[in-house]
């Protein structure tokens, strides 16, 4: 298939099982016929034994003359002075949307079914502005920061992607009851936002209840709005309701630039066995197709999964199954060849 779209993305590995699915979701990714040039640069343990930094300035280069990124986990020596890549890189490039969409499959062992939520978490402030002091021995602070600016801006992007993506409901999680200043402004920010979209439903929502709500009843939820912590625990409770890490795709959005990532780590205890499910690092490449306009690719990549994974034949060991990474990469391929043809 001959395209005029030649696409350059910047892909990273990155540690543990990362070379392996991003290896596969990258042969997935072509298999629909959507033309992109990688351009390969190493992050993590890979580029400390090469660059002697886990983090070389390769790889913000090529990020920023691409402007999108598939990044593999990346493990990050602990103790040894070094900042976290995945958080150096967010901080760098101000990716400051965290994008986690999650969806229920058929065949996936879950409580729930027809779950579509969408996590959009602010990146770069709240608790984890890296602000933390001893006042006294034995008494410690550590700052939560809520800006405007940030506020309005996750605000802005939240509503802007549940119009664009024919959303109907976004939900603000806060505890202004308690933090009535910070998460006060924060929810503040976000109402003013809402009031430019009268077609999208409003609503508000403590993170305790929210967690509860989550239990209970998920189905309720559409897009859910917060700040950084909240996001965070949040996020994961979602990518649980759905059957895991194993699931759970994600994006890190910025005005400039976008680094697409599966939620979970680099898992050393089945690095280099063929044993790992590239299914989010996958969904998180079609998060990127979307994100650069080739929604048909991303569709087919997401149907592909759901019919595989419906059929229950090719599972990862995750899952329940005995196929390995590129038994279910084949499969998901040939599902994608059969439907173009
Ligand atoms: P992890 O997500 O790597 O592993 C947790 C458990 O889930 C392990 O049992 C693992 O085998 C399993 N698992 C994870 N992904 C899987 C997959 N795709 N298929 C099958 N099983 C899978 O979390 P961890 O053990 O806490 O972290 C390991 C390393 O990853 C650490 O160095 C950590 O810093 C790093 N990490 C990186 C990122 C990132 O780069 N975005 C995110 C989280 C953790």
């Amino acid at each position: 298939m001959s395209r005029n779209n030649i696409h350059k993305v910047t892909l990273i590995p990155g540690d543990g099982i990362g070379p392996e699915v991003t290896d596969a979701a990258r042969k997935i990714i072509e298999s629909t016929g959507v033309e992109i040039e990688w351009e390969v640069v190493t992050a993590g343990y890979q580029a400390l034994k090469k660059h002697k930094t886990v983090l070389p300035d390769i790889v913000f280069d090529s990020i920023r003359r691409n402007k999108f990124a598939l990044k593999g986990p990346v493990g990050t020596p602990v103790g040894e002075g070094f900042r976290s890549v995945s958080v150096t890189i967010r901080k760098t490039l101000d990716l400051y949307a965290n994008l986690r969409p999650v969806k229920s499959f058929p065949g996936v062992k879950s409580r729930y079914e027809g779950i579509d939520i969408v996590v959009i978490r602010e990146n770069t402030e709240d608790l984890y502005s890296g602000l933390e002091h001893e006042v006294a021995p034995g008494v410690v602070e550590t700052l939560k920061v809520i800006t405007e600016r940030a506020s309005l801006r996750i605000a802005n992007f939240a509503f802007r992607f549940a119009k664009r993506r024919g959303r109907k409901k976004v939900t603000a999680i806060h505890k202004a009851n308690i933090m009535k200043l910070s998460d006060g402004l924060f929810l503040d920010c976000v109402r003013r936002v809402s009031r430019g979209y009268k077609e999208i439903e409003y609503e508000e929502m403590i993170v305790d209840n929210t967690c509860m709500q989550l239990v209970l009843n998920p189905n309720r939820f559409d897009v859910l709005l917060t700040e950084n912590l909240y996001g965070d625990i949040v996020s994961e409770i979602c990518a649980g309701l759905v059957g895991g890490l194993g699931f759970a795709p994600g994006a890190n959005i910025g005005d400039n630039y976008a680094v697409f990532e599966a939620a979970h780590g680099s898992a050393p205890d089945i690095a280099g066995k063929n044993l790992a499910n590239p299914i989010a690092i996958t969904l998180s490449g079609a998060l990127l197709l979307k994100h650069i306009g080739e929604n048909k690719e991303a569709k087919i990549i997401e149907q592909a999964i759901s019919k595989v994974l419906a059929r229950g034949e090719v599972l990862t060991k995750d899952m329940g199954g005995s196929a390995n990474t590129t038994d279910l990469r084949d499969a998901i391929i040939a599902e994608i060849k059969a439907k173009n043809h």
